[in-house]
């Protein structure tokens, strides 16, 4: 068995989430870190979950106490 992981947006559920018609919440498009592990072992999960941070951190997305941010929504709420 394989397991999908998807980082969703913390604040996707937000009004500053909806954006306009250009852009919006990373999250909204199903737009964001993810990936599957090949086993389903913790020790893969973890790794992999290694790989989503690092993955994040590279989209731009912004890790608050609440949970990670997209790229998009960090600007709106002034995340630096
Ligand atoms: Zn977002």
């Amino acid at each position: 068995m394989a397991i999908w992981i998807e980082y969703r947006c913390e604040n996707m559920n937000e009004p500053s989430a909806e954006g306009s018609h250009i852009r919006r919440c990373e999250s909204l498009d199903n737009s964001g870190p993810m990936g599957m592990t090949a086993k389903d072992t913790r020790e893969a999960v973890a790794v992999t979950l290694r790989i989503l941070d690092e993955d994040a951190v590279n989209y731009g997305w912004k890790r608050t106490p609440a949970g990670w941010v997209c790229a998009f929504c960090a600007e709106q709420l002034g995340l630096k």
